[in-house]
C-alpha cells in the first residue's frame, strides 16, 4: 500500500455537491482506501477565467500504481462530465496526483510532485490543513511556500455538519452517558 494525496477541483455544475460526491467515489474503489480529507475551499480562479473554484485534498492509501491512479482519476472526472475544450477551461472535476509516496515521476503524461503544486494556495491550504508537517520530495516542508501563495483568493467553507455524534460515541466508549458528555440531548443537532 502506497500514500498518496489528490488534489481535487471544480467550478462547473454544483462544483461543490462534484466534490463530495467524487470523494464518495474514490471511497468505493476496492484499490483505495480514503485516510483523511480536508475541508473544501472555495478559491478565486488562477490563470483562467470563470467562476470561483471549490477544492479539497484526499489522503489516500492505495495499491494502485502511480499510472493507474492516473487512469482510474481521469476515468471518475469523465464520469462527472470533464471536457477539455481549451487549456484551463473551467471543469466539472478536475482530480491531480499531488504526491505518490516519496516518489518523483517525471513522464510525459505523468509528473510527481505535481509541478504547481507549490504554486497554487488552493492546494497548498488544504494539504497542509491534513498535514501540517509534510513535505514535497526533493523541495522540504510544504509550509515553507505557503508565503508565495498568500496573494490568493481562498476561503475556508463551513461544514454544514455540526453533529456531536462523534463525541457521543467516544464518551459512550468511556462509560458516560451521551446526553451528559454533550449537556444537551445528541437526537436532531446534525444540520
Ligand atoms: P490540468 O493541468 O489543468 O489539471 P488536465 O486535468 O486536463 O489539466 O490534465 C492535463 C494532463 O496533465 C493530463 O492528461 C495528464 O496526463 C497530465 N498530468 C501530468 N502530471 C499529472 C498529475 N500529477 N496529475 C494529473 N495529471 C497530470
Ligand atoms: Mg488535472
Amino acid at each position: 500500500m502506497t500514500v498518496a494525496y489528490l488534489g481535487l477541483g471544480a467550478n462547473l455544475g454544483d462544483a461543490r455537491q462534484t466534490l463530495k460526491d467524487a470523494v464518495v467515489c474514490l471511497a468505493q474503489q476496492h484499490t483505495i482506501a480514503v485516510l483523511a480529507k480536508s475541508s473544501l475551499y472555495r478559491t478565486a480562479p488562477i490563470d483562467a477565467g470563470g467562476d470561483d473554484y471549490f477544492n479539497c485534498v484526499v489522503k489516500i492509501d492505495t495499491t494502485l500504481t502511480p499510472h493507474r491512479l492516473l487512469a482510474l482519476c481521469q476515468q471518475i472526472e469523465h464520469h462527472f462530465g470533464r471536457e477539455r475544450p481549451y487549456r484551463n477551461a473551467p471543469r466539472t472535476l478536475d482530480i491531480d496526483i499531488l504526491l505518490f509516496d516519496e516518489q518523483s515521476i517525471e513522464e510525459p503524461d505523468l509528473i510527481v510532485p505535481h509541478p504547481r503544486l507549490t504554486e497554487r494556495a488552493f492546494v497548498l491550504v488544504p494539504l497542509l490543513e491534513i498535514d501540517a508537517a509534510l513535505t514535497i520530495p526533493q523541495q522540504g516542508r510544504a509550509d515553507t511556500f505557503l508565503a508565495h501563495v498568500a496573494d490568493q483568493r481562498i476561503e475556508k467553507m463551513k461544514s454544514p455538519c455540526q453533529c456531536p455524534m462523534l463525541n457521543a460515541l467516544s464518551a459512550n466508549d468511556a462509560g458516560e452517558p451521551a446526553d451528559a458528555a454533550n449537556g444537551a440531548s445528541a437526537k436532531g443537532r446534525c444540520s
